[in-house]
């Protein structure tokens, strides 16, 4: 078995989850602190999960391999396409927001923009050849291999520490190809079909991943492929929640009805049936099932397309599918989440 097969999974999840339990890891902060490691955070590693890099190619990035498209919110990033050429640039691999705008670290535009944003500012300006991420003393260096390894295996035995699912983590199988194991993994466990993982993740059977990215690089669409696939599959899971929703809704009117018929129930109250929809139709609170935080739709205009109602901290939830929860007043006030800063400050 080659050193792929080899290499430890560290879920992205895991590293959501450190992150929302302890803020100071939302920082860029290196984990292990040594001067020749990365500066970035848990953030670089999210970036390679996500993108399924080899430790060498997220140390080779540069700003100008980055492409941002704010208005679609939308990253590119231009990769080798094959291990043998890790400062290659002639893949490229498009993601856009998954998480309305909140910064997590499982969303690729964000994960993107949180680092390139930083380095922009550490360097003072734009600089196409510098890399995304320098080392901790230096905006301007290149981390070697061995120092990002270093960094990952500390990285890795704080999550050990830190999240209960990776209390089996081998830190020591932490090596290279951490983040593209990590990565394939996610997506096959989203059900993405193989030969689209094999296409995300350049895999390199260098012949037939030449023709493959040859045609994909004639198509205009093509760097699109796998967040088309992505975002149609949660338009597929948002729709299937919400008409199962609205038929249960459907099926409670009818039997209230039924029974109003026969007289049986005495204290319909059609006002309160009213407010009923119009508090499950237009939520005052929502929750985000990723973060758990409650956020509020105070000043919200209901009468614009649902798509484009937002919570006050400008998270389009409709957008988020079930990602988003609507929640009533009543079990808002008992609720013990966590509440959005910016919703309620
Ligand atoms: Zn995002
Ligand atoms: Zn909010």
């Amino acid at each position: 078995m080659g050193p792929a097969a080899k290499a430890e999974e560290v879920k992205l999840l895991w590293l959501q989850t450190a992150m929302d339990e302890d803020v100071s890891l939302q920082g860029l902060n290196s984990i292990l602190s040594g001067t020749e490691g990365p500066r970035g955070g848990l953030w670089i590693w999210a970036l390679g999960i996500l993108f399924v890099l080899r430790e060498v190619e997220l140390g080779c990035l540069t700003l100008g391999c980055v492409k941002l498209d704010a208005n679609a919110k939308k990253v590119t990033l231009c990769l080798p396409v094959s291990k043998k050429d890790p400062g290659g640039r002639g893949a490229r691999r498009s993601r856009d927001c998954r998480c309305g705008g909140l910064r997590s670290v499982s969303c690729p535009w964000c994960v993107a923009v949180t680092l390139f944003d930083e380095q922009v500012l550490r360097l003072g300006g734009f600089e196409e050849e510098a890399p995304l991420f320098g080392t901790v003393c230096s905006a301007r260096s290149f981390v070697a291999k061995n120092k990002m390894i270093e960094e990952a295996q500390a990285m890795a035995s704080l999550i050990k520490e830190r999240v209960s699912d990776a209390e089996n983590l081998r830190i020591e199988a932490v090596t290279g190809h951490f983040m593209r194991r990590s990565g394939v993994k996610m997506l096959a466990r989203s059900g993405v079909a193989l030969d689209l993982i094999q296409w995300w993740s350049r895999h390199s059977s260098a012949a037939i991943l030449g023709y493959v990215e040859e045609a994909m690089e004639e198509c205009p669409e093509g760097k699109d492929k796998l967040q088309s696939y992505l975002s149609f599959q949660e338009q597929l899971a948002a729709m299937s929640t919400e008409t199962g929703t609205l038929k249960d809704m459907a099926l409670q009117i009818a039997v209230r009805v039924d029974n109003l018929e026969k007289g049986s129930l005495c204290d319909f109250d059609v006002a309160e049936l009213k407010s009923d929809l119009e508090s499950w139709l237009t939520p005052e609170f929502v929750v985000s099932v990723r973060s758990k935080k409650i956020h509020s739709t105070r000043g919200c205009n209901f009468r614009k397309p649902p798509l484009e109602w937002t919570t006050v901290c400008g998270w389009p939830f409709n957008e988020s599918g079930r990602m988003a929860k609507p929640m009533s007043r009543e079990r808002f006030e008992t609720s013990k989440h966590e509440r959005c800063a910016r919703c309620f400050p």
